[in-house]
């Protein structure tokens, strides 16, 4: 689908690249415009190292078939990994949160990444995030815990609050934990310091 853009300059293929840049997250059209220019005194080595790295992008990285987690193969490294207690899944918002907890090495379950949290005024509703894969996990495996990992927030707490529900409905046997991480600091897990963030998983605590 070929998309028009504003015209913002006299350049029609400057303001294509400063509309698409512009998408990124946190990214406004002046910035997109700088990056553009930048990219433009690149050599073009680089550039077609980026292209090429844009290009292959979903030819490369996938979701891990198990957590959907980002993966190379078609089931990730961790859940491959036979020694990883797969009794026990940490559940997730996003990839980095992942690699923060990998990096505490106070955990050695395995994932399952949700991909985002309920948000209804982003229009993120239950269908789209992982939820139902989850349940069927738990169904399937023999799951002795589930602890849910997320930063403090209140789409945090009603995605809790909805696993919790289903998992009781679904009469889930084993424990359901949550992490004390952020919960009173109101920090993120992705920045979170190694330390605390390990501290607060050996801290974690049952809901009921
Ligand atoms: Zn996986």
């Amino acid at each position: 689908m070929m998309q028009s853009y504003d015209k913002l300059t006299t350049i029609s293929s400057l303001d294509k690249l400063t509309h698409i840049i512009s998408r990124l997250p946190s990214i406004g059209e002046k910035t997109a415009m700088r990056l553009a220019i930048y990219l433009f005194n690149c050599e073009s080595e680089y550039l077609e190292d980026f292209a090429e790295s844009l290009n292959s992008l979903h030819e490369n990285i996938k979701l891990c078939k198990k957590c959907f987690s980002l993966s190379e193969t078609e089931v990730c490294s961790i859940c491959e990994n036979d020694k990883r207690d797969n009794s026990i899944i940490c559940v997730i918002e996003s990839f980095p949160d992942m690699l923060a907890i990998e990096r505490t090495k106070e955990y050695n379950g395995v994932y399952h990444v949700l991909g985002n949290l309920i948000a209804p005024l982003k229009g993120i509703g239950i269908s789209d995030i992982k939820i139902k894969e989850l349940l069927d996990r738990t169904k399937n495996d023999d799951i002795k815990e589930i602890i849910l990992a997320f930063s403090a927030s209140l789409e945090a707490d009603t995605t809790a609050g909805f696993i919790y529900k289903k998992l009781i409905e679904e009469n889930f046997k084993g424990k359901i934990t949550r992490i004390t991480y952020g919960i009173s600091l109101g920090s993120d897990i992705e920045n979170a310091d190694s330390r605390s963030l390990g501290r607060s998983l050996i801290d974690r605590l049952e809901i009921e």
